[in-house]
C-alpha cells in the first residue's frame, strides 16, 4: 500500500494538485507571519474581524473561568451547558426561528440535517457548486441526488418534475464560497412551493455579511422562515469563532437531536466557545460600520481589478475570485503573489470545477485600503 500512495502523491504532484499547509504564528488577521515572513494575507473568512476581537477573547477567557476548557461529553449525555443554551437562544432570535441547534462544525451540520431527513426513497436537489459538506451529505444519506445547473431554476423544476415521490429537499449555498454570487433565493423558493419541497440554504458565507444587522441572505432578499424551512450558518467566518448552528421550526429541531448522528456522536463544542460567540453575535449584529467598509473595500478592489483587465466573477460579496483556468497557472500566480508578500491561495479541482482554477480573493473589513492597493499593485505585475 505504502508504495501504491506514494506513486499517487507523486502524480498529484505532477499535476500541480499536491495541497500543502502553511504555519501561521500569531492570531487571524491581515497581517499575518506565515512560515516564518510577514505577508499580507487575502485568504480567511473572518469577514469582520472579529476572531481577534479583544471583546471576543475576553469572552473566551472568562467563558473559560467559568465552565473550563472541555465539554466531557456529548450535548445528550451531559455536555449540554447552559453556555449552549443561551446560544442557541440568541441565534434563534437572530435568525428570528423557533428554534436553533448547535453543531461542532458546519461540515458536521450539513452531514447531521441531510441525514436525518432523507433516506432511499427519497430525493435531493443540490446546486453543482454546493460546497463539499452538502455533496458529502448527499452521497451519505442515500437518497437520490440530482445536481441541478449552478443557479438556475429552470434546470431545477426540471428534475424536481422527474422525482415527484417521496420527501423531496433542495439545498443550496446562500453565497457560493468559490464564486462569491448569491443563489437566486426567491425563484428557488418558488420552485420549491412548486414542487412541494423544502428548502434548505447554507448561509456560512452571507451571515453576518449580508441583510440588516448581518441577518444574512435571506434578509437580503427579504425572505422568511416559511419559505427557507432550514436555515444552516457557521460560526468560524463572519462570527470569528468556531462551530455551526440549524435553525428553525420546533419539529426539525428536534427531529436533529433524534436522529442527526453528526449532533449525537461528538462531543459538544467547548462551553467558552458558546459564551465567545454570543459575544461576537451581539458584535456582528452591531456591525452595520464594518459591514459598509467591508462594501466599500470591495467596491474598491472591483474597480481596481476591472481596470487591470483582470477576469473578475458577478460577485458583490467579500468573495471576490480571479479566474485563470489552468491549474498550473493558478499555482504560479499565487507563487508570484507570495513573493511579492501577498497571500492569496490557488483554489484547483475537484474543489471547483476543471479549467476554471482561480486566485480566491476574500476581503474583510480588517484590511485598509492601502492593503487593498498594494494587492492590486501586486495583480498588476503578477498578471498583466
Ligand atoms: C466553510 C463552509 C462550510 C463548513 O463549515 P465549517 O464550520 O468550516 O465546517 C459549510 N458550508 C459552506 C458553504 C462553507 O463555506
Amino acid at each position: 500500500m505504502e508504495a501504491e500512495l506514494h506513486a499517487a502523491l507523486v502524480e498529484r504532484r505532477a499535476q500541480a494538485l499536491y495541497r500543502t499547509r502553511r504555519v501561521v504564528d500569531g492570531p487571524q488577521a491581515p497581517q499575518q507571519i506565515i512560515d516564518g515572513r510577514e505577508v499580507l494575507s487575502f485568504c480567511s473568512n473572518d469577514y469582520l474581524g472579529l476572531a481577534n476581537h479583544p471583546e471576543v477573547i475576553a469572552a473566551l477567557q472568562r467563558g473559560a473561568d467559568e465552565y473550563g476548557v472541555g465539554a466531557g461529553a456529548a450535548h445528550l449525555i451531559n455536555g449540554h451547558s447552559r453556555a449552549h443554551h443561551a446560544l442557541e437562544e440568541a441565534l434563534a432570535e437572530f435568525t428570528g426561528r423557533e428554534r436553533a441547534l448547535l453543531f461542532s462544525t458546519g461540515y458536521m451540520a450539513n452531514l447531521g440535517v441531510i441525514t436525518a431527513l432523507l433516506g432511499k426513497t427519497d430525493a435531493l436537489f443540490e446546486d453543482r457548486l454546493n460546497h463539499a459538506s452538502l455533496i458529502d451529505a448527499g452521497r451519505l444519506c442515500g437518497a437520490r441526488l440530482r445536481r441541478y445547473r449552478h443557479a438556475d431554476p429552470a434546470s431545477l423544476d426540471g428534475f424536481l418534475g422527474k422525482h415527484p415521490q417521496g420527501r423531496r429537499l433542495i439545498a443550496s449555498d446562500g453565497v457560493f464560497s468559490m464564486d462569491g454570487d448569491l443563489a437566486p433565493l426567491p425563484a428557488l423558493a418558488a420552485a420549491a412551493a412548486r414542487g412541494d419541497a423544502w428548502l434548505m440554504i447554507d448561509d456560512a458565507h452571507g451571515l453576518g455579511v449580508l441583510g440588516r444587522q448581518g441577518r444574512g441572505t435571506l434578509n437580503h432578499f427579504g425572505m422568511g422562515a416559511g419559505e427557507v424551512p432550514v436555515l444552516m450558518g457557521t460560526l468560524g467566518k463572519a462570527f470569528g469563532t468556531s462551530g455551526a448552528f440549524v435553525a428553525g421550526r420546533e419539529a426539525l429541531i428536534e427531529t436533529l437531536i433524534q436522529q442527526a448522528r453528526s449532533y449525537i456522536y461528538t462531543t459538544a463544542l467547548p462551553p467558552a466557545l458558546a459564551e465567545a460567540t454570543r459575544t461576537s453575535l451581539r458584535l456582528l449584529q452591531r456591525g452595520d460600520a464594518q459591514r459598509e467598509r467591508l462594501l466599500a473595500l470591495i467596491r474598491r478592489f472591483r474597480h481596481g481589478a476591472g481596470q487591470l483587465g483582470l477576469a473578475l466573477m458577478a460577485s458583490e460579496t467579500p468573495v471576490q475570485p480571479i479566474v485563470v483556468g489552468e491549474t498550473a497557472r493558478a499555482v504560479a500566480v499565487s507563487e508570484a503573489l507570495l513573493r511579492r508578500g501577498m497571500l492569496v491561495t490557488a483554489i484547483r479541482p475537484p474543489t471547483v470545477p476543471d479549467g476554471s482554477a482561480r486566485l480566491r480573493v476574500t476581503l474583510s473589513a480588517a484590511h485598509s485600503e492601502a492593503q487593498v492597493d498594494r494587492l492590486l499593485d501586486a495583480f498588476g505585475e503578477v498578471l498583466t
